[in-house]
């Protein structure tokens, strides 16, 4: 078969669901063609690790609504070739897209264990990801979760709310390490124990084995581990191959200018794929989450249709641990200046992260409606510093 868009989004995730939207909103019945790998049209991605498992949202409630655009959904299709010169892409089935603005919004991929784990060890990203392990996660079940970053920690406090007897397996001393200051790390580690999850620090898991009913890890510290599945976050590599084949910049995602475009005139980048440079932040970044894939998603389609501004947004992201929650913008990194504020301690407070006297980062801990606050303070040259930093965001009453 052979199709002609005007507007190809390469990507089936959430970033070419807004781009879609953003394009049909300008140009109401504008010819969009959307291929995308999963056999799901766009769906929201956070629900995944947290909401689905409450009951709060069934997997019909995440569908984001995307045809509603007016775009053709080709699903179940990877692009394998892009001749820039033609403005055709050719997908997996030999069909080929005739396209006139082409966004590249295809995500990223979970970083797979180092070995062949099976079906019972299931690397979590997709909604089909998430009905393999709701599967195996039956009440009283026990599952190992690989990995201490957003996925293991959401998905372990998801599991053990759900009933399912659960152990964390993760190669640094402590979860979040290196995002959240020590004391607050080890703190949330006592809570996660608290609430019954076995934590393993420090270790790796270098193989794994079948068993009846379940798989047997094999862990770096030489002990054996039998669980009925394991799910890893073990974190995720951008998808550039596309980009690189078709000779567009890569250098830890695809390249693209202040209003997301790539080097080629009729080519955006959007979410976890692209690498933009961050105004507030004044540096080049990636940023693998929600906020960032929709905000650039409808800033690139809006772009694609000749509306031309800078993305200057500063992404969110949020995440929830059994009761606990918080929402954060700019760079969590503890190699910055940590300066901690407390109201109740590990319970409710902010953290800042700071650079020569600049504020690159604000984690709200339990505190919320600040976003924008924060964002107004890390776009302040300052300098600031721990003293005048203490209660400079207002907290909760
Ligand atoms: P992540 O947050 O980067 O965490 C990866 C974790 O895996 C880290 O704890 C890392 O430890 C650990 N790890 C690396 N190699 C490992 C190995 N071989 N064995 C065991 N652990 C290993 O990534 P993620 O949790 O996989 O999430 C994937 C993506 O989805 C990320 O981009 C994330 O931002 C996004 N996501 C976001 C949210 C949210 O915004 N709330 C929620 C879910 C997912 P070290 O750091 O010590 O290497």
């Amino acid at each position: 078969m052979e199709y002609t868009h005007d507007y190809l989004i390469i990507g089936g995730g959430m970033a070419a669901d807004a781009a879609a939207k953003a394009i049909a909103e300008v140009q109401p019945g504008a010819n969009i063609g959307i291929v995308g790998d999963e056999a799901s049209p766009p769906y929201q991605r956070p629900p995944l690790s947290k909401a689905l498992w409450k009951g709060d949202k069934s997997p019909a409630d995440i569908d984001l609504g995307t045809a509603g655009s007016g775009a053709i959904l080709h699903q179940g299709r990877r692009i394998e070739s892009l001749d820039r010169a033609a403005h055709v892409a050719r997908d997996d089935h030999g069909d080929t897209y005739h396209y006139r603005k082409l966004l590249l919004a295809t995500g990223a991929t979970s970083r797979q264990l180092p070995f062949e784990g099976g079906e019972r060890i299931i690397h979590f990203r997709t909604l089909q990801d998430y009905q393999t392990l709701r599967h195996y996660a039956q009440p009283g079940a026990y599952i190992a979760v690989i990995g201490g970053g957003f996925i293991g920690c959401e998905l372990a406090a998801s599991l053990c709310s759900l009933g399912c007897k659960v152990t964390m397996l993760f190669p640094a001393q402590t979860l979040g390490a290196g995002r959240y200051p020590d004391d607050l790390a080890h703190n949330l580690d006592d809570y996660y124990r608290s609430k019954g999850v076995d934590l393993r620090s420090g270790v790796q898991v270098t193989g794994s084995q079948p068993t009846d009913g379940g798989v047997e890890l094999t862990l770096s510290d030489g002990s054996l581990l039998r669980v009925e599945a394991a799910v890893a976050g073990i974190g995720v590599t951008p998808n550039t191959g596309l980009a690189e084949q078709a000779g567009l910049a890569v250098d830890n995602g695809i390249v693209v200018d202040a209003q997301l475009r790539t080097g080629d005139a009729d080519i955006w980048a959007a979410g976890d794929v692209a690498n933009f440079h961050s105004a507030a932040l004044d540096r080049r970044m990636r940023v693998e989450h929600e906020d960032a894939a929709v905000s650039m998603g409808r800033h690139a389609g809006r772009a694609m249709t000749g509306i031309s501004d800078d993305y200057t947004a500063t992404p969110l992201f949020y995440s929830d641990m059994f009761d606990l929650g918080y929402e954060a913008v700019g760079l969590l990194d503890t190699r910055l200046q940590v300066v901690e504020d407390w109201r109740e301690p590990y319970r409710e407070g902010v953290v800042y992260y700071l650079d020569a006297g600049r504020v690159r980062g604000v984690l709200l801990w339990n505190v919320w409606d600040q976003v924008d606050a924060a964002r107004e303070l890390i776009a302040e040259v300052g300098p600031f510093d721990a003293a005048s930093l203490r209660g400079r965001l207002p907290r909760n009453a």
